[in-house]
């Protein structure tokens, strides 16, 4: 083994590089910090193709002069920190001194700087961590920073880089986030030569969140504001009800920096624990401030991550805060209701035939829960249901443990509006009707949309939909996929929709959250029109987790016919998403259980 040495710089600069850039929206993350920690109050991004080809940052800040300019590109030189205890009084967002020589160290690196007290600006160009010059330039007081051919001389990294779209929404997501934190300084973000928002100095985070989210939702949200024992909580919220299926959009700041923390997020979901369903997640962008000795940043080197030294006192006044605005708006509402009431689902979908109607309006209206509900005990069935026409239910053979054909069992009731009893010959079968609702719908779904027997309904006031700029991207690239599925979208304006039609199964009332749920599932990649049965799927296991509602009645006629639907179905012993419809007990499980 050869001797120790001392790694020269700049295979140093290489080797943090990889820990503090891992992708082109980490350099653009360091140069926006490192902007607003220059004081700009204007700050404009560009970027083409995902930030490999290109990144240009370029603020309005303090600038450097000639020689801290040079300074900058060193390893560990920060303006920002002296000594370790520094980091207890952290007001600004670097402090490594890592950034600049590592960006530098991996791309072709140009930076020009002037401060007011200097006439002339300097610039400095560098590759792959090699100076090439520094010399005069002329420019405004501020910097100015370009990134090109990043990765360019590490293969390595560049071969774990997504496709463009995706680095691309990495960069839009990031601006985003600083974006908010920052509302007092104007951002422009470009990408291909193509705005993607403009936005102007704003007096307040709503005002910024109407201005990049839209207004739409910006109008959906509550405010947080909650301050005790030196923490203070701030922000906006979504309403009871507003739920998304992903994350994206629970947007957590610690002392102004965009954090990852499980603290805050789980904080905010328990929060919501009765205003959105199990599963849903909340629509949040909330500030936490609080004395920069009580969190540690420098937990990760990309200083997402952070930690409390008092957890359960973040917790607790996270779910004060949230709960006590969500309590607020119920109270509010509860004497003047704002927004659509929670009308009867059934009351907004035209009646569907009656039995007995002409065969074909079946491929019209094949969802038997838009019927009227009928009274109770009249022997409604409960959801889908087997009509007179359907054929008997084929016995479906499953392994030993599974119950067979429902023909034969006799129905014993149901616990909790959920569970479903029978007594069967095997013993006794226990059926989750939720999850067995799911599964019909869902194998109904997926037969029609492979048969292309969608029908639209159109709706005589049509729905609009504001969307950020990669929710309009991502929907414009599939407005003929959703009409081949039902629906209609138009586009009306930059990151305007207008859906004037929705797939007959659902209610129009849904048509907003659904497209939306849809759309945060493209951008997990979990909807990947590549290959359509795939996405057809997951549209239908979305389409089925929405379209159920139960009804409150649950007879016997019901009960036994969603039985026979269910076992009717090609995999009825699980839900779309893999859960299981029903569990047997056995007469050898039951003798067992009771030591017989
Ligand atoms: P850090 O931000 O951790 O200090 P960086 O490598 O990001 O480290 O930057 C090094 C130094 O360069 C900063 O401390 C700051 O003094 C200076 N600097 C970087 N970017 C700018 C900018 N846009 N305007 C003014 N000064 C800057
Ligand atoms: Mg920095």
């Amino acid at each position: 083994m050869s001797s120790i040495r001392i790694l020269s710089d700049r295979v140093a600069n290489q080797i943090a590089a990889g820990e503090v850039i891992e992708r082109p929206a980490a350099v653009v993350k360091e140069l926006v910090e490192n902007s607003l920690d220059a004081g700009a109050t204007r700050i404009e991004v560009e970027f083409r193709t995902g930030g490999r080809a290109y990144i240009r940052v370029e603020d309005n800040g303090a600038g450097m002069d000639r020689n801290d300019a040079q300074l900058a590109l060193e390893r560990h030189a920060t303006s920002k920190i002296a000594e370790a205890a520094d980091l207890d009084r952290l007001s600004t967002f670097g402090f490594r001194g890592e950034a600049l020589p590592s960006i530098a160290s991996v791309s072709r690196f140009e930076l020009q700087t002037r401060t007011a007290a200097s006439e002339v600006g300097t610039e400095i160009a560098v590759n792959g961590g090699r100076l090439l010059h520094v010399r005069d330039c002329g420019r405004p007081v501020g910097t100015r920073i370009v990134v090109a051919q990043l990765f360019n001389s590490v293969p390595a990294r560049r071969k774990f880089l997504k496709s463009d779209a995706t680095e691309s929404a990495h960069i839009i997501h990031c601006v985003r986030l600083y974006a908010l934190a920052c509302p007092q300084a104007a951002f422009t973000l470009i990408e291909d030569e193509r705005p993607i928002f403009r936005s102007p100095q704003c007096t307040s985070t709503a005002e910024r969140v109407a201005e990049i989210f839209g207004r739409q939702i910006a109008e959906s949200l509550l405010v947080v504001d909650l301050e005790e024992a030196g923490l203070r909580l701030r922000g906006l919220v979504g309403r009871p009800g507003v739920g998304r299926a992903t994350r994206h959009e629970m947007i957590t700041f610690v002392n102004q920096r965009p954090v990852d923390s499980r603290t805050l997020s789980y904080a905010l979901i328990e929060s919501y624990h009765e205003a959105i369903p199990k599963g849903r997640y909340p629509l949040a962008f909330l500030f936490l401030d609080l004395d920069p000795a009580a969190v540690d940043v420098n937990v990760h080197p990309a200083k997402r991550e952070v930690r409390f030294r008092n957890e359960v006192q973040v917790r607790a006044l996270v779910i004060r805060a949230v709960l006590e605005s969500l309590r607020e708006f119920s109270r509010v509402a509860m004497v003047a209701p704002v927004g659509a009431p929670p009308g009867d689902r059934l009351a907004a979908i035209p009646a569907a035939p009656a039995a007995g109607a002409a065969p074909e309006s079946r491929i019209a209206a094949p969802f038997p829960a838009f019927r009227p509900a009928l009274p109770r005990g009249s022997g409604a069935p409960d959801g889908p249901v087997i009509s007179s026409r359907d054929p008997a239910p084929a016995p479906v053979p499953g392994p030993d443990s599974a119950p067979r054909s429902p023909a034969g069992w006799r129905y014993l009731g149901v616990a909790h509006g959920a569970y479903v009893l029978f007594e069967t010959e095997a013993g006794v079968v226990l059926l989750d009707r939720r999850a067995a609702h799911e599964r019909i719908w869902f194998e109904r779904l997926r037969e029609q949309f492979a048969a292309g027997l969608v029908g639209t309904q159109r709706l005589l006031l049509p729905v609009p939909v504001e969307l950020d700029a990669i929710a309009s991207a991502l929907l414009l690239d599939r407005l003929a996929f959703l009409g081949d599925h039902g629906w209609e979208v138009v586009e009306f304006g930059r990151h305007f929709f207008r859906v004037e039609g929705v797939p007959e199964w659902m209610d129009p009332a849904d048509a907003e959250p659904f497209l939306r749920d849809l759309l945060g599932a493209w951008r997990d990649g979990r909807l990947a029109t590549k290959d359509l049965d795939l996405a057809r799927d997951e549209l239908a296991r979305l389409a089925a987790a929405r379209a159920v509602r139960m009804p409150e009645g649950a007879g016997e006629a019901a009960m036994l016919a969603l039985a026979a639907q269910l076992f009717a179905c090609r995999q009825p012993l699980t839900s779309p998403a893999g859960r299981p419809t029903c569990l047997e007990l056995s007469h050898g499980e039951l003798a067992r259980r009771f030591q017989k």
